[in-house]
């Protein structure tokens, strides 16, 4: 039997639209919960009067996590027929903005939690338009509460057509939408005879349903380096493959140094001797035919496609520094394993996420999403994000903190190959 990997999911919504109830019924549903947990969950509720919650399951684990029970910290997971998921960054984390925007939390697919009552609300579209930008492509809506709109399917149409029109303008098609009542579990794993005329699949069919996402061995090579061992005579320049795939005797070009060599061994960490090739999601070592400097934060590529480079580039980014951006200011960038000082050429569009409007100002505040220019000391490589998620996307850095993330189009601009 092959196993199957696990799909990164990521719930997304507005605060108290039901993300965490959806998460404790999906555990509960699919058996993933410790044997009693709910039970002594409800035990406590009704000791002391008050209604259970299925968001406790999630505090319940959150709380065994602090304290060091549990093993696995950072993650959630529950098995379907299909495959196994897991549950990146639990909803309501206060860090989950900054995980998703700098990469921490990549996911695979994403559900949208939007209450029937309450409709569409800022967050759901802050969410919507972040997946947008990260490039997250695969996404299911859930319409909550349905119990609490007495089934209603017009309503649940209202809503459908809401949400359908936000993101048909940032361009995402949701996979599904579904009616839902987390709470009480219809549609959750069970079809809800509540709601007979709803014909589509029930939430865990959606998930069962998204793509498997497979590494980007497709696409050009990519290899940004993160370190360079030096053993004896032998230097070992480190990293993990992040598109593509190499072999021995491949000519390298390293961008933006421009310096080329010829890979003459593969080094893994494990196992010896080593392949003669490697893939995309590799952590590999080579060694090259000659003695050239080569440092972290260089990406190597075959010499007929090499990334960008530039001095200057645009970049559509989310902005969290609690200081606004604004023209001139310098900060930190990593792209890759590469860091260069960047400044702020210029503010060219600052976008309302809530109606997807240009705001009149220079500043970028907090939460907000702009097109920047950006304008480096030295040559940067890198690829645009439509060609290349892994190396078209960057963290800007201020004082040690992520401040900003953003993804690099270069449209209207001179585009230079590394060479
Ligand atoms: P979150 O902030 O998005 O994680 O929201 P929670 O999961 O904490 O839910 C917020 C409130 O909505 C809680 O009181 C839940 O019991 C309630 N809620 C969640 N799902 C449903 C549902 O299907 N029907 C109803 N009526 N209430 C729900």
């Amino acid at each position: 039997m092959t196993s199957v990997s696990a799909l990164k999911i990521v719930i997304v919504g507005h605060v108290d639209h039901g993300k965490s109830t959806l998460v404790g019924r999906l555990l509960h549903e699919t058996g993933a919960l410790p044997e009693g947990k709910v039970e002594s969950l409800r035990e406590v509720c009704d000791k002391r009067g008050m209604p259970f919650e299925w968001a406790f399951v999630m505090d319940a684990l959150q709380a065994e996590r602090d304290q060091g029970i549990t093993i696995d910290t950072a993650q959630i997971l529950f098995k379907t027929e299909r495959r196994p998921y897991v549950i990146i960054d639990a909803p309501g984390h206060k860090e989950f903005l900054k995980n998703m925007v700098t990469g921490a939390a990549s996911a695979d697919a994403a559900v949208l939690v939007i209450d029937a009552i309450e409709g569409v609300q800022e967050q759901s579209r802050r969410h919507g338009y972040l997946l947008h930008l990260l490039g997250l492509r695969q996404l299911a809506v859930v319409v909550n509460k349905m119990d609490a709109v007495d089934f209603s399917e017009g309503r649940f149409q209202e809503v459908s057509a809401e949400i359908s029109a936000y993101l048909a303008e940032i361009g995402v098609t949701p996979t599904e939408i579904i009616p839902a009542a987390a709470r009480h579990g219809d549609n959750v794993s069970h079809r809800s005879a509540n709601m007979p005329w709803y014909e589509g699949p029930t939430v865990i069919e959606a998930l069962d349903g998204f793509a498997p996402v497979t590494e980007a061995t497709s696409l050009p090579l990519r290899f940004p380096v993160q370190d360079v061992f030096k053993f004896d005579h032998r230097r070992i320049i480190a990293g993990r493959i992040e598109s593509g795939n190499l072999k021995v005797g491949d000519r390298l070009l390293f961008s933006p140094s421009g310096k080329t060599a010829r890979i003459a061994s593969i080094e893994g960490w494990h196992v010896q001797p080593v392949a003669v090739t490697a893939v995309a999601g590799q952590s590999i070592g080579v060694t090259l035919d000659e003695q050239v400097f080569i440092e972290r934060g260089q990406i190597a590529s075959l010499l007929d496609n090499p990334p960008l480079g530039s001095y200057l580039f645009r970049a559509r980014l989310f902005w969290l520094g609690r200081a606004p951006l604004s023209a001139g200011r310098r900060y930190k960038m990593k792209l890759g394993t590469a860091e260069y000082s960047v400044v702020v050429e210029k503010v060219e569009r600052v976008i309302d996420v809530t109606d997807l409007a240009s705001v009149d100002t220079d500043f970028v505040e907090k939460n907000a999403v702009a097109e920047v220019m950006l304008r480096s000391r030295g040559p940067v490589a890198f690829d645009e994000f439509v060609d290349n998620p892994k190396t078209g996307r960057f963290v800007l850095v201020d004082n040690f903190d992520i401040v900003g993330g953003g993804v690099i189009s270069m449209k209207g601009l001179p585009d230079h190959r590394c060479k």
